[in-house]
């Protein structure tokens, strides 16, 4: 870390804070250590690491740091650069005065963490960057400070503060092929029990001091939802990568045309956010056409179990009654029994509703397999299997649901045990 000290430039690439609740009755078990602990080295093929942890927890520390590494990386597409050096102090009274840089020291006595980078560079461009990481040794920390210190040392650069701060929470939570949520439950109970931090606020956020657990939050899920949406991902990685490159990218100028759908998206994942709910099922389906059903034909839609909302393709107004018939079977889980579209006697299973309009929902309303309804407002329909919002993945089975104007053409038929294919909606359009 010798670069010339005219190009060296430093910056404090993070201002974190964490007030960890937790239950202050829990008892607390303390095992005696055989002998005090002291700081030692521990290597693994990117990372060292000097930690006052003992040996068998030092060693699980790198094997997630290399575990994260290497989905990070395979993520924005580029190996690691250099070896990410860090401090990861679990008890700073065994650590030699000195031993820490300040700023470093100061934040692990906050039991929070702080990535010092220094980079060279010529005229705009980044030659060389080198990264160190000073982290508490909870179990975030160090995977958060060490998504910085990558992108610092890959790329020079980390990005603007939703960005770079809400990925390297997500990097901490980040599992192979799982696209569930798994955060801090503090952070599923902040956020569900807030007022929706709206996007306009969380994109233009400077850097402050005394930046909150709280704080990241809101980036964490804006980020994880731009990343696992079906209707966002695509485009999610590449500004993400231009931020990291340095390129004139921005929100605006991917989204722009997005942004309220964005604002829907993510109002409606704060709302149900916990632990495996899986924005990828609950992508909204922006792209079907509605229309309202006339001369008696009915409209025909497929729903399957495993997903959110989904667009029926029925216009509905509250003046008119609809009659419905939902053919198919479907279950709450691999195991568990087979049920038509009225569902379970708890009212789990069963087809139920929601209207869309400008951007807002209604309250869902009861469907099931046969019958009729007068829905509650003006708009789109949307039809789902009715099912915890973090319990959709392992659903199975599919509906093929016809609607129809009530009174209007040949009364529908009861419906069947087998899901139709629509073939009804191609002839009706
Ligand atoms: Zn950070």
């Amino acid at each position: 870390m010798s670069y010339a000290a005219e190009s060296t430039k430093k910056s404090v690439a993070d201002k974190k804070k964490i007030e960890l609740p937790g239950p202050s009755d829990a008892p607390v078990v303390r095992i005696p250590h055989p002998q005090p602990r002291k700081p030692t080295d521990f290597k693994s093929t990117h990372f060292l690491v000097h930690t006052d942890l003992p040996s068998k927890e030092a060693h699980e520390l790198l094997n997630r740091l290399e575990m994260m590494l290497g989905l990070i990386s395979k993520y924005w597409g580029h190996p690691p650069v250099g070896i990410i050096e860090c401090y990861v102090v679990k008890d700073l009274n065994v650590w030699p005065p000195g031993s820490l840089h300040p700023t470093g020291q100061a934040k692990i006595a906050q039991e929070a963490g702080v990535t010092l980078s220094e980079s060279l560079t010529l005229g705009n461009k980044t030659v060389a960057a080198k990264a160190v990481v000073y982290a508490y040794a909870d179990r975030g920390t160090p995977q958060h400070e060490a998504v910085h210190a990558y992108c610092s040392q890959t790329f020079g650069k980390t990005g603007p503060l939703w960005y770079s701060e809400g990925m390297a929470e997500m990097g901490q939570y980040w599992y192979h092929n799982d696209a569930g949520v798994h955060c801090h439950p503090f952070v599923v109970q902040y956020i569900r029990a807030s007022q929706p931090k709206s996007l306009s606020s969380i994109l233009s956020e400077q850097s402050i001091t005394g930046d909150s657990w709280q704080n990241y939050a809101w980036r964490w899920a804006l980020c994880h939802l731009l990343a696992n949406n079906t209707n966002y991902a695509a485009r999610f990685r590449p500004l993400g990568l231009g931020f990291l490159t340095g390129q004139r990218v921005s929100f605006a100028e991917t989204y722009g045309p997005m942004a309220a759908e964005i604002a829907f998206e993510y109002r409606f994942f704060l709302r149900h956010l916990d632990e495996g709910y899986r924005v990828d099922l609950c992508s909204w389906d922006w792209k079907r056409k509605f229309k309202e059903p006339s001369g008696g034909a009915a409209l025909t839609s497929r729903i399957v179990a495993n997903r959110g909302w989904q667009a029926s393709g029925v216009l509905v107004s509250p003046e008119k009654k609809y009659d419905y018939s939902a053919s198919g079977m479907w279950q709450l889980s691999k195991t568990a029994e087979q049920a038509t579209a009225d569902g379970n006697a708890d009212g789990a299973g069963r087809l139920e509703g929601v209207i869309f309009k400008d951007f807002e929902l209604s309250e869902a309303f009861a469907l099931g397999a046969f019958g009729s309804f007068t829905p509650p407002a003006e708009g789109q329909l949307f039809l789902r299997c009715r099912d915890e919002w973090n319990e959709l993945a392992d659903n199975k089975g599919v509906m093929s649901v016809k609607i129809k104007q009530a009174g209007d053409g040949q009364p529908l038929l009861r419906p069947t045990h087998t899901a139709e294919e629509p073939a009804e909606t191609a002839a009706a359009e």
